[in-house]
């Protein structure tokens, strides 16, 4: 029995997914890997994590059944994102002073190095801010798809696979129909790995073609060990964050950062505001939060859900089931006089329409000040007694 450490060094990158890596080598042991694989699930269960390590084994000189060598220059080079013959695509918006038309996305390759090598478990929206482009709409344009064609038409540089991981495909649209002829034959030797979040808004012509796996939620004790090693938190907050992001690095992530004493005071603070429909206070409010990174304003929303979420449960189904820790129960309480069950599913409908408009690139002051004053409203409603 080869011990696990050695078994997951390979994938030391990817937290949790054993049975998904299991999958994965099971094909190359039967030299049975797909030409065309898709891998599908949230973006905090780690498929770009497992689409990078499994590349890196494809290449591997020296691999065994179980892992890679980690060795042999093709790993030190995959190790760095600079093997010629591993490929990405991902969505891009304009580079410096080309037209978007000529922008492709190796235009950016060393901003994508930068953010994988950091850890390859982040969003679109965190990709985008990454690039300073958090007001744009990026996607992977008909220059993008012609160049895919070329580089892997050239013969492997290694004289082993070529390897393409296209991260993002929804963010293709209607160009996904130039690849069809590479995804339905692709040249010798060549692996597409496409990873997406979004496997529902693939067209049918593109997912029909590919061998999709799914990512399942990363189960509870790589999760909540991943975050104690990351953030030095205890044990048992991980095994909560663990069970509330229902397995989901990110969220959890976001949690973790979320849930200090001054984004929590953020929270309560906004919604008071909100209350007391203050113009001068809304104002400045709605300013500092669009001077935020997008993602940020995602993750204040996301944890300001998460209250609302817990303070629904609290309402319904008793203190024992709720996740708030005692600094976040002891603020929440603070509201228990304009709050209610009601209310609070109102607003985090509110917030959950706020959180796809901004990913859609509304305008936020302008969204959040209209959405804050409707808070207001709501809050303001004179209604039935709360139960904290
Ligand atoms: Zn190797």
């Amino acid at each position: 029995m080869i011990p696990f450490v050695l078994y997951c060094a390979m994938f030391s990158n990817v937290i949790g997914q054993q049975k998904i890596i299991t999958q994965l080598l099971s094909f190359e042991q039967q030299s049975k890997t797909p030409h065309a694989l898709m891998i599908s699930g949230q973006s905090g269960r780690g498929g770009l994590a497992i689409a990078i390590s499994f590349a890196q084994y494809l290449l591997c000189t020296n691999k065994n059944e179980r892992t890679s060598c980690g060795e042999c220059s093709s790993c030190q080079k995959s190790h760095q994102l600079i093997h010629p013959d591993l490929h990405f695509s991902f969505p891009v918006v304009k580079y410096g002073k080309k037209k978007r038309d000529a922008t492709f996305s190796d235009d950016f390759i060393k901003d994508w190095r930068k953010i994988v090598l950091d850890r390859p478990y982040f969003s679109y929206s965190a990709w985008l801010d990454h690039i300073e482009a958090s007001e744009k709409q990026g996607d992977i344009n008909v220059t993008e798809c012609n160049e895919i064609s070329k580089k892997l038409a050239l013969k492997s540089f290694a004289g082993g696979k070529k390897i393409l991981i296209l991260w993002l495909p929804e963010y293709l649209g209607q160009n996904a129909n130039r690849l069809l002829k590479l995804i339905e034959e692709p040249p010798e030797g060549t692996h597409l790995i496409f990873v997406t979040q979004q496997e529902e808004a693939l067209l049918k012509t593109i997912t029909s073609r590919f061998q999709i796996i799914k990512i399942p939620p990363i189960d509870e004790k790589a999760l909540s060990e991943a975050l104690v090693a990351e953030f030095e938190i205890d044990y048992d907050d991980a095994k909560r964050l663990s069970q509330v992001t229902e397995g989901n690095y990110l969220e959890a992530k976001t949690l973790v950062s979320g849930a200090n004493e001054d984004t929590i005071d953020l929270i309560i603070k906004w919604l008071r505001i909100c209350y007391q429909q203050n113009s001068a206070q809304l104002l400045d409010w709605t300013e500092n939060f669009g001077n935020y990174p997008k993602e940020q304003q995602k993750q204040l929303l996301s944890y300001t859900l998460f209250i609302l979420r817990e303070f629904i449960k609290l309402t319904c189904l008793g203190s024992e089931q709720i996740s708030l820790n005692k600094q976040e129960f002891e603020k929440l309480k603070g509201l228990a006089n304009v709050l209610t069950l009601d209310k609070a599913e109102e607003i985090a409908s509110i917030i959950n329409e706020s959180m796809y408009s901004i990913q859609r690139n509304a305008n936020v002051r302008i969204l959040m000040m209209a959405d804050s004053l409707t808070i207001g409203r709501v809050l303001r409603r004179k209604n039935e007694v709360s139960i904290i």
